[in-house]
């Protein structure tokens, strides 16, 4: 053997050496040139923190450091912050193989979520099937408004009993995309108030398909669809399919029904194909993801998988290991699966009973700064919630007490309506046929109204140069100064005068003006925008650019105050969907009180209850150290009933009963107020009576 091999031999022994025998068959399965090709695929499924993402990082290095080609490998996960999660660690295991030192490791071309990759092929097969290449992709927003256009050209709008709301339709739309299911079923299953629509809704959804294409446009759930209905070609399945010698998936429990038929119809037999998963973390059924997919994954291939299970966590104690066992222990079909860890114990997990979402946000801050004074760094210390809104109370709070922090989860930033405003001009000049960018971006023009913006979009529509018959465009006079700028900046970002990123400054700096015009706080708002143009500095092109950006949109919104600075230390706040995968020193889950845990939104089902026992399950084990779960007594809940909204007395989570919450330590705060202590008689120093009657003896 040459000295060099040696030398790789060892570094990969090396590397292996810290997992444990589990973890390292899965790893070599495969692989291990010694033992015979073994062709089956591998179903690694494991509870929360056993180092499922690890070993699939190493399982990456260790492939590649025995000649798999990095562009021929495939990784995928669900969101993108757990994509850079696994790469990370992925290209950190691999330059230790490969005995890069403080190289940057080699970055692997191909990981990604489901929907970017999806994107990336569907551009790059456009040609093959039937697709324009520079078709421009609308996130959840962008679909909804088309999808409300639509339904207002249909006349659904003015129908006498109220039509579904333009989010219910595409929820409705999305859901059947996502399942595969039929729109009677869908209706029937999730959305039986809106039953009685099924017609005139399958008449929207058949428009607003015809819509999208016309626009040149793909919503998210095209990007899914799109690439299985070309998997369902058989020449472009095996083409595809031939391109990539192992596929790996991380979080394979979130994966919906085209998800799992895509890795069917990639890998037919199976060989070459990782799974990764855990059942108890399921929590994506709302987005059409089901737990069956790795319940049933062992029999979906040509070989039956092997499948290899791991049940020691590195993660948590073994207090908070109880505690999340003993709450999972409760759900019904699941992987049965018990964690274990030797971790020293640092107490038990707190349940923390606090009158009010006020004196939560207090509390939370006084621990967190406690913790801090105590070496634990902002950044390994995470509070959680159920929905983006819950913390609210909390944000005030520590921008009170200057208290960094980012959040994570909701898509926020890319809400915003200024921020909306800037892509749209970026998009409106990428594509001059996305006609929503357009209709959006010249209606910030004084004086350009509906009726003029869908005149113009229609003028460029039957152009053969839609650019130049903007620049011909007659506008109405009070409104014209104010055009031919707007006309000359769409000009220079059409024919690319400003190289990219300048583009971006451009356009920025069209908008700025409008932006003091149109909102009160510009100031804030403004720190929005530029942030968005140095965030497209990273980006090779303007498409790039505006397709990452619609696919994976940056989560962190920023407080007030303007995102921390990298090497600063900030708390974090998730909603405990972002949180999946990651783990923190200390976690304090917020609202753990039925009504938010369980949603009162999502009692509808005995499914959507053990969906939300996951949830609770996932936020629970991200905690290395410390756990906190905090039950407000007074909890506020936005009713959506006529009564409006309306506080409740709720009550600590039905998924920790009395007997469970003994595991707990409990803290009553603020406490109760201490009784005076009794004071004992004192002793008399003279005896009065007696002294009075003494006078009469
Ligand atoms: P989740 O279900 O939350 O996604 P996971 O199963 O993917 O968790 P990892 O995030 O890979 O778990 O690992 C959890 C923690 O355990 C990490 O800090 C990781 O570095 C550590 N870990 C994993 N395997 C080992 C090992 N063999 N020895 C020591 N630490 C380990
Ligand atoms: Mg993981």
């Amino acid at each position: 053997m040459s000295a060099l091999l040696e030398d790789s031999t060892r570094r990969l022994q090396d590397a292996l050496a810290g997992l444990n025998a589990d973890q390292r068959e899965a790893v070599l399965h495969g692989v291990d040139t010694e033992a015979q090709a073994d062709p089956r695929p591998l179903l690694i499924v494991a509870g929360a923190g056993s180092g499922k993402t690890s070993t699939l990082a190493h399982r990456v290095a260790c492939l590649v450091a025995k000649g798999a080609d990095p562009q021929r490998l495939l990784l995928l996960t669900f969101s993108r912050r757990a994509a850079q999660e696994m790469s990370q660690r992925a290209g950190h295991v691999l330059a230790k193989v490969l005995g890069l030192g403080s190289q940057t490791p080699p970055s692997l071309p191909w990981a990604g979520t489901f929907h970017g990759i999806g994107a990336r092929l569907l551009r790059d097969y456009a040609a093959q099937i039937g697709l324009s290449e520079n078709f421009t992709i609308h996130d959840r927003g962008d679909a909804e408004d088309l999808m409300g256009l639509v339904r207002h050209e249909l006349g659904l709008t003015g129908t006498e009993k109220r039509f579904p709301l333009k989010s219910t339709c595409l929820s409705i739309y999305s859901r059947v995309v996502n399942t595969q299911g039929s729109l009677h079923e869908v209706l029937a299953q999730a959305f039986p108030w809106c039953a009685e629509w099924e017609e005139p809704l399958k008449r929207l959804f058949g428009a607003y398909v015809e819509a999208k294409g016309a626009q040149n446009v793909l919503d998210y759930d095209d990007l899914l669809l799109g690439w299985h209905e070309m998997m369902a070609e058989p020449t472009l399945a095996a083409q595809l399919g031939g391109r990539f010698d192992h596929v790996l998936v991380d979080e394979y429990q979130d994966t919906n029904r085209l998800q799992a038929a895509i890795l069917q119809r990639l890998k037919p037999d199976g060989c070459g194909l990782t799974a990764v998963g855990d059942d108890a973390q399921s929590i994506y059924s709302f987005r059409g993801a089901t737990v069956r997919n790795i319940l049933d994954f062992p029999a979906q291939f040509g070989a039956p998988a092997r499948i290899v299970t791991l049940e020691r966590n590195y993660r948590s104690t073994q207090p908070i290991l109880d505690v999340s066992n003993t709450l999972i222990a409760g759900a019904g079909e699941r992987h049965a699966k018990r964690l274990w860890t030797d971790k020293p114990s640092a107490g038990r997990p707190q349940l923390v009973l606090v009158p009010d979402e006020a004196q939560q946000a207090r509390w939370v801050a006084d621990r967190v700064l406690a913790h801090r004074e105590g070496g634990l760094r902002l950044k390994s210390q995470a509070v959680l919630f159920r929905t983006s809104s819950h913390s609210a109370a909390l944000e005030l709070e520590l921008a009170r007490r200057n208290i960094p922090f980012v959040k994570f989860g909701g898509l926020k930033f890319l809400e915003a309506s200024h921020v909306k405003d800037l892509l749209a001009l970026l998009r409106f000049a990428q594509n001059p046929k996305g006609r929503q960018a357009g209709f959006r971006v010249v209606q910030l023009i004084p004086g350009i109204g509906p009726v003029t913006a869908t005149r113009l979009l229609d003028a460029m529509d039957t152009a053969s140069d839609p650019g130049a018959a903007l620049q011909s465009f007659a506008v109405p006079s009070g409104a014209r100064e104010q055009w031919v700028e707007f006309a000359a900046v769409y000009a220079g970002l059409r024919n690319g005068q400003a190289a990219w990123p300048a583009d971006a400054e451009l356009a920025l700096r069209w908008y700025l003006p409008h932006l003091e015009r149109l909102h009160e706080d510009a100031a804030v708002r403004r720190a929005d925008v530029e942030q968005l143009v140095r965030l497209a500095a990273g980006y090779a092109s303007r498409e790039a650019f505006l397709a990452e950006l619609t696919l994976d949109p940056p989560d962190a919104t920023s407080d007030r105050s303007g995102p921390p600075l990298l090497d600063e230390d900030y708390l974090i706040l998730s909603t405990i969907h972002s949180a999946k995968g990651q783990e923190w020193s200390s976690v304090h889950v917020l609202n753990v009180v039925d009504g938010c845990m369980p949603s009162d939104l999502a009692t509808g089902s005995a499914e959507e209850i053990e969906e939300e026992r996951r949830l609770l399950y996932v936020a629970m084990t991200r905690a290395r150290d410390h756990l906190h779960l905090l039950v407000p007594q007074r909890f506020y809940v936005t009713q959506q009933s006529a009564r409006g909204d309306r506080h409740l007395y709720a009550g600590r989570t039905r998924f920790i009963p009395a007997q469970d919450a003994k595991a707990f330590e409990e803290v009553v705060w603020p406490p109760p107020p201490e009784r005076p202590p009794a004071v004992p008689p004192p002793q008399a120093a003279i005896d009065l009576r007696n002294r009075l009657r003494a006078a009469w003896r």
